[in-house]
């Protein structure tokens, strides 16, 4: 009897773990344009892809612009030289090289690496176009190339541009797509339909109670980009489900990724 007792007890205590601690799961890794510290590679390269895929990094974040005749490439900055990628054809882009001596990638060959593996999902931002009708083109441009890939199911969508989210929510419900401008609360990104937020850790030191606000609505809270030791462990603490950083290693370190 006692022993029921005790077994009762123990299981009224396991029960009265606040549900946001006891369904949730611990802080995953994002490396941010790849794992592009290590040696190789450069930021938006295949090799720091590959080097986020073989440290075992959650998922490996990249950004995607499509040129003017419709091809979606691998870039950060909306120009290469004097060229803006979108007013320019995907031609005159091709022979671009990275700081690795990588051929400018297009999200073509990037899914093409990320397929054939489940451990690194690829976490594809859509930057900002000039018009919103070229936003939802590209939006459009994307989910199809997404589509026809067998690398599909591993893809979430972020973006700054609440066109672009829109587009992609209302083409396919199903697809996971996170906010980054900061200027939406959870109540606010939970109606617009997408999985959850991905802002600036600064904007979550201002709003230190939408980590539960967003987890009490099933939304996910990603918190970009984040590169110390400090305020790693003040998003672990506060139930960031994930941070994106520059410096993956570091952060598994913290979490205590196996190798
Ligand atoms: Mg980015």
């Amino acid at each position: 009897m006692k022993l029921l007792t005790t077994m009762i007890l123990a299981a009224a205590a396991f029960c009265a773990i606040p549900a946001s601690h006891a369904s949730q799961p611990a802080t995953r890794v994002i490396a941010h344009r790849g794992y592009w510290k290590a040696e190789g590679a450069a930021q938006n390269s295949i090799r720091a892809l590959q080097n986020a895929i073989r440290i075992g990094a959650y998922g490996s974040e990249f950004d995607v612009l499509v040129t003017a005749d419709g091809v979606p490439v691998i870039h950060h900055d909306d120009r290469i030289g004097e060229r803006r990628i979108e007013d320019t054809p995907y031609r005159e882009l091709r022979s671009h090289r990275l700081s690795n001596g990588e051929k400018l990638p297009t999200l073509r060959q990037y899914l093409k690496t990320g397929a054939g593996q489940r451990d690194t999902r690829l976490i594809l931002e859509m930057k900002a176009h000039s018009t919103p009708e070229k936003e939802r083109q590209a939006a459009r441009i994307i989910l199809d190339e997404v589509r026809r890939s067998p690398a599909a199911p591993s893809v979430d969508y972020i973006t700054f541009s609440k066109v672009m989210a829109d587009e992609i929510v209302r083409l396919d419900p199903a697809a996971r797509v996170y906010y980054l401008n900061g200027d939406l609360s959870p109540a606010a990104v939970k109606a617009a339909g997408y999985a959850g937020l991905d802002y600036h850790h600064g904007i979550m030191r201002q709003h230190e109670t939408w980590f539960n606000e967003a987890h009490a609505l099933g939304l996910e809270v990603n918190v970009w980009t984040v590169n110390d030791e400090p305020t790693m462990r003040w998003l672990i603490d506060h139930g960031a489900d994930y941070i994106t950083t520059d410096e993956p290693e570091l952060l598994q370190s913290l979490l205590n990724v196996p190798e």
